[in-house]
């Protein structure tokens, strides 16, 4: 291993939503590329295996915690910089669906949908503003945001909140700290499952120039990419990696 196929060694990371899925598809590429790693989660049991997994790499480590909590967000920061030192990068990128139509949606699906995509972000945002003195936060948003789909406008407008976020956080915390957001198009996880979509749903997804879902791996290139050292003169971009669903 030499500096030009690790060029993150040195470096810091902390992933929210990394114990599975785009998460942690994005902390394995960090830690594949030299990082310190840390992810959080609400509690989820593969946590253990992803920890196991990026320690193959460096030193890593997981903690159970929501980013809907604003004192465990502290916590949790303040723990990253004790054990593994202050982070270097910050992938904002917890996050969950809610799908039903708008006449059925209560106050109480929007207010939790807005409270872990966009107010988690924010959190997560503003404490590595405060901690960092350089480095890269990715936000990760959806295609949605901008392209609507009905039957969720709570989930596209929450996405739309991040984009604008790491709009005007680029603007705040330039030139030492870069900010940039990913928007993927569908992405065969948990959330997006291939093999539990409706015949409808799954061919909505596929109507794009590429007509295939995208993989784990090719948004972790794009984060692995924003948090490298060729992407320094990049900051509050949307990073569409969509197929085509949405040309900027
Ligand atoms: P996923 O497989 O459902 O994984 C979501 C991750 O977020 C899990 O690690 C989950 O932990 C964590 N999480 C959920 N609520 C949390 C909370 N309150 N605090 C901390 N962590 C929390 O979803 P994914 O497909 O990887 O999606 C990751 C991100 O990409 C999300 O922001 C999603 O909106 C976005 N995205 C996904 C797609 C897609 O097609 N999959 C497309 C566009 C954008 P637990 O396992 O413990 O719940």
């Amino acid at each position: 291993m030499n500096e030009y196929n690790r060029p993150l060694a040195g470096k810091v990371a902390l992933v929210t939503g990394g114990s599975r899925g785009i998460g942690r598809g994005i902390a394995l590429a960090l830690a594949k590329a030299g990082a310190k790693v840390a992810i959080c989660h609400p509690g989820d049991e593969r946590a253990a295996q992803t920890l196991a997994e990026l320690q193959q790499y460096g030193e890593a480590l997981e903690r159970c915690a929501d980013v809907t909590s604003e004192a465990a967000m502290v916590a949790l920061f303040d723990q990253v910089c004790t054990l593994l030192g202050t982070p270097d990068i910050v992938v904002s990128n917890a996050g969950i669906l809610h799908e039903a139509p708008l006449v059925e949606t209560s106050a109480a699906d929007f207010d939790r949908v807005l409270d872990v995509n966009l107010r988690g972000c924010f959190l997560v945002n503003r404490e590595a503003a405060r901690r960092m003195k350089s480095g890269r936060i990715i936000n990760i948003a959806s295609d949605l945001a901008l392209l609507g789909r009905e039957r969720m406008t709570a989930y596209c407008a929450s996405k739309g909140g991040v984009i604008s976020l790491t709009r005007s956080l680029a603007r705040e915390l330039a030139p030492h700290i870069l900010v940039n957001a990913i928007a993927p198009g569908s992405i065969d996880t948990d959330m997006t499952s291939v093999d539990s979509m409706s015949p409808e749903a799954l061919a909505k997804d596929l109507a794009t120039p590429l007509a295939r879902f995208g993989t784990v791996e090719e948004i972790a290139a794009t984060a692995r990419f924003l948090a490298g050292p060729e992407a320094g003169f990049i900051t509050g971009q949307c990073f569409g990696v969509n197929g085509g669903s949405v040309m900027y």
